[in-house]
């Protein structure tokens, strides 16, 4: 039995370092204009990010270590049913850890009610890497169910979980981050990975653009699942949803009570209910036409 895991340190280190870079490189060469000042926001995310770290180790880890462990003793799962040698079970692992994510992420634009938690995510007016730790404590608890099934169905055994996490934190503060980017460089990358441009149209208040780009880690699942969108330049994107435009709506109470209080739709602004326009394709400054 194999009970290892990658170690902490190794992953604290990865986790810091990437965080500390990218802040830096997004003093240095912002992608996209704020709209709020850097740091109220950041704190506010981070604040967001604690109480659902705080969560996750009450009700996601008591019961998914425990249960990679068992996938280990029992082999239970896709990958434990063929021996594999290590490092092809932990790819394995990750590359299918990070489709049914994209899955997941599906369902959480498409279900009303799990769109109600996820929205949280959406509303911040910016985008940076410390968006990429702001998920409601609401939608990270309900997503342990989505989490249980991954490691029981995939085989998820400790070190691929372990591998995963990781791979997902480095994926998901990278491609939120507001870094730019040669375009060649990112043109290139993004045939592989989910870029910040990438993401970044997924994050518009366009209805259009934000139903594209779910991946969280691999391009490939957006382009096998014809959800791809790459043609929109990054100066044309409004970050946000429609519906809470407001600075003062997007406060740190505010948001948090969201999920649970009656919500706007989504896809309008407030007053006129008209949806936002689908901004025109311009020549250059998109990853592809
Ligand atoms: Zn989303």
């Amino acid at each position: 039995m194999n009970n290892h895991k990658m170690p902490a340190w190794l992953s604290g280190a990865l986790i810091v370092g990437a965080a500390g870079l990218l802040w830096l490189l997004e003093s240095r060469r912002p992608l996209r204009r704020e709209t709020e000042p850097r740091l109220g926001r950041n704190a506010r995310n981070v604040a967001v990010a604690g109480l659902a770290a705080a969560t996750l180790q009450l009700v996601e880890r008591p019961l998914i270590q425990p249960l990679t462990a068992l996938v280990e003793k029992r082999r239970w799962g896709l990958l434990k049913c063929v021996p594999l040698p290590l490092w092809l079970e932990v790819t394995l692992a990750v590359v299918l850890m990070d489709y049914t994510l994209y899955l997941w992420h599906v369902l959480m634009h498409r279900l009303p009610f799990l769109w109600r938690f996820h929205i949280v995510h959406h509303v911040d007016l910016d985008l940076d890497a410390s968006t990429a730790l702001r998920f409601h404590a609401g939608e990270l608890s309900i997503a342990t169910g989505w989490r249980v099934a991954q490691v029981v169905f995939i085989g998820v055994s400790p070190l691929s979980l372990s591998v995963g996490q990781t791979f997902l934190l480095l994926s998901v503060l990278f491609h939120h981050s507001n870094i730019r980017l040669p375009i060649e460089v990112e043109r290139l990358l993004n045939r592989v990975l989910v870029t910040p441009r990438m993401h970044g149209i997924h994050h518009s208040i366009v209805e259009d653009e934000t139903n594209a780009n779910w991946s969280s880690g691999l391009t490939l699942w957006d382009w096998l699942h014809g959800t791809l969108r790459l043609n929109i330049p990054q100066d044309w994107i409004t970050i946000g949803v429609p519906a809470y435009r407001a600075p003062e709506e997007v406060g740190l109470g505010e948001i948090l009570k969201l999920p649970f209080v009656e919500q706007r739709p989504t896809w309008v602004l407030p007053g006129d209910g008209q949806p936002v326009g689908v901004a025109l394709p311009a020549a250059d400054n998109q990853l592809a036409p």
